[in-house]
């Protein structure tokens, strides 16, 4: 894509309040992207919203816990988290920065608060990976805020290139198989942010602060805009009503079956078990 210019925006399809629930040892957070809608956001199986400044709601964290078949990226923008895992990968994740961790065949990690108190805000993703990269070997890597591609816009937009390539930047990451697009936008009021989007790509947009406009519609904050994949859109353009702070993600569908337990995401059943029986054994992180 040479020009950044959209000619006609994808229209929302349908916004999505997040539900609230705990994982971990009790870690009060929203889930936005839920498993219904897994096939509809392909390659995308989770996104995770927590904030709170209420200890109680973040302190207990992640104890050690396995991954098998995909990719978490977690998005910290206040508060500090400190990550350990069986592949002898260890980082503090902290203000503004983002651990990518692809399981592949299989990690067991840790993910715990590095503070008392205050506030504790980011998100967590979940990318899946094709089915012959499933059991590829566990890869880690944790960029601090200052390493992560950045620029601003013409109109004032702060964007920050977490994956994928926007406006000329290239992203922290990028990934062949799904070519997974992870923009931050930090909108002036009345500012617009135009990204060229392949059609097929299945997208959606979080707002995270603010009220934004995309097409006719306008999205609340703490909600999430499934972008319709309209034939004839190019890409989406999202509009601040006032100031407002956003998530823009997409990324090419892989079109494989989803078999889904808990923390392990495979194809079949068949690999859910061995992943099950792997685990019980010792043998899922070796
Ligand atoms: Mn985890």
């Amino acid at each position: 894509m040479t020009s950044n210019q959209v000619r006609q925006s994808r229209r929302i399809e349908r916004q999505v309040i997040g539900r609230p629930t705990s994982d971990g040892a009790g870690v009060k957070l929203t889930r936005v992207l839920t498993q219904p809608l897994q096939r509809r956001l392909d390659p995308f199986l989770m996104l995770d919203a927590f904030g709170s400044d209420n200890p109680d709601d973040y302190i207990a964290g992640f104890p050690d816990h396995p991954h098998r078949g995909f990719e978490t990226i977690t998005y910290m923008i206040a508060g500090r988290m400190r990550h350990r895992d069986s592949a002898g990968h260890e980082g503090l994740l902290e203000n503004g920065g983002v651990q990518w961790m692809t399981a592949g065949r299989g990690v067991i990690h840790s993910e715990i608060p590095q503070q008392e108190a205050g506030v504790m805000e980011g998100f967590q993703l979940w990318l899946n990976l094709p089915a012959s990269e499933k059991m590829s070997a566990p890869w880690y890597r944790d960029f601090a805020a200052a390493e992560l591609p950045r620029f601003v816009t013409d109109a004032g937009v702060d964007v920050t290139v977490i994956a994928g390539e926007s406006h000329g930047v290239t992203g922290a990451v990028t990934r062949e198989a799904t070519a997974p697009l992870y923009l931050d936008l930090h909108l002036p009021a009345g500012a617009r942010f135009e990204q060229p989007l392949p059609a097929g790509h299945n997208a959606f947009v979080y707002a995270y602060r603010g009220e934004v406009r995309i097409g006719a519609e306008t999205l609340p904050a703490q909600r999430m805009a499934i972008l319709a994949n309209d034939a004839g859109a190019d890409g989406v353009s999202i509009e601040a009503v006032g100031e407002a702070k956003v998530l823009l993600i997409a990324g090419r569908p892989l079109k494989e079956a989803i078999a889904q337990y808990g923390p392990f995401v495979m194809n079949t059943d068949q690999e859910i078990y061995q992943a099950l029986n792997d685990f019980r054994d010792g043998r899922l992180a070796q």
